[in-house]
């Protein structure tokens, strides 16, 4: 993982609670606290190896102690980006949001923006701070503002100071903890509300809420930096589960941004690698500086403990296993 251009990147698989059913069907087996063993057929090497794993029983507080120093280095100026991958089922909403009211259950979002205003406000730097936050929607290549319902179809704009950002997205300014955690409730709601009226549920569309940082100097100068969450769409093949109202073109999209992030991750951890296929997809080209280069990048693989999704959890271990 010391590649030159992928060392930012840190790969961990978390597998979700069975049920009573579910435990009696086991397809993991954890080996040590950094491989396991993936009990299920069609994979020759079944052993696989990540930066950390997460049994059924590892706590909230647990996963968000292992990335906490990659959300904090935001604060040092740095971009990072945290990604849930797997399929649908697997944890991935959980991780990342959780019970955002419960001090115990809440996930990786709520707690890594608490981390940073609570960096803020404890900075001893002499300079100005200022926060912001967008959430948005990707889904079939098109981007929506889960802050502004209604703005449809955003343009992901790239320039020298803030690096890339979204056009005409909704920043909301972040002067608490408080109002940033309303503020991303009223997100998380409208993309409740989205999804329902597309008639698509929310696992087959990218969620990204971005925290945006910006610092000024007292020489006048500035430094942004930004992170990304990103609760992926469900990885699954499309078409198994295409619903009413989808058609194949619509399944295809969703695989593209995902098999683009892969080539991605992929790139960026191939040391023989000329070109990073960033503007493959929307997905990747909103994470363009957030994955790669100084980025610091944590993908979570959310995984099924059962046996009956034995396939889906295979090629999502290969998936975190191919970014290493
Ligand atoms: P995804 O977002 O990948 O579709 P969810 O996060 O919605 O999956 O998880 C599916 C179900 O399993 C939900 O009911 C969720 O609350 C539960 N779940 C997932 N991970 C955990 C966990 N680590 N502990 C307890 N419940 C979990
Ligand atoms: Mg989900």
């Amino acid at each position: 993982m010391e590649g030159a251009r992928g060392q930012g990147l840190w790969v961990a698989v978390r597998t979700r609670p069975a049920t009573a059913w579910e435990a009696k069907q086991p397809c993991l087996l954890q080996l040590d606290t950094r491989s396991l063993k993936y009990l299920g057929p069609e994979c020759f090497s079944n052993v696989f190896s990540y930066d950390a794993i997460f049994e059924q029983q590892a706590t909230q507080s647990q996963v968000f102690g292992s990335i906490q120093g990659i959300v904090l280095s935001v604060l040092q100026g740095f971009n990072a980006s945290i990604c849930a991958y797997g399929q649908t089922g697997s944890g991935k909403t959980h991780s990342l949001f959780g019970d955002i009211g419960s001090a115990s259950d809440r996930g990786i979002v709520p707690r890594a923006m608490a981390a940073v205003c609570t960096g803020v406000s404890a900075s001893t730097e002499d300079c100005k701070f200022s926060l912001t936050m967008s959430i948005v929607e990707i889904y079939c290549e098109k981007i929506r503002d889960l802050l502004n319902l209604g703005n449809e179809n955003l343009q992901v704009q790239q320039d020298k100071v803030r690096g890339v950002s979204l056009a005409n997205a909704y920043e909301a300014s972040i002067s608490s903890e408080d109002q940033l955690m309303s503020i991303m409730q009223h997100g998380l709601s409208n993309r409740a509300v989205a999804a329902t009226a597309m008639n698509t549920g929310s696992s087959r569309s990218h969620c990204i809420v971005m925290l945006m940082l910006r610092k000024q100097f007292p020489d006048g100068r500035s430094q942004h930096s930004k992170l990304c969450l990103v609760d992926l769409a469900g990885s699954e093949r499309s078409d198994k589960s295409i619903t009413a109202g989808q058609t194949l073109d619509e399944g295809i999209q969703i695989n593209k941004s995902l098999s683009a992030l892969g080539n991605v991750v992929n790139a960026l951890t191939d040391n023989r690698a000329t070109h990073v296929p960033y503007r493959d997809s929307k997905l990747t080209r909103v994470l363009q500086d957030s994955l790669g280069g100084n980025a610091k990048t944590a993908l979570i693989i959310c995984c099924s403990p059962c046996m009956s999704n034995a396939g889906e959890t295979l090629s999502s271990l290969r998936f975190g296993a191919r970014a290493k």
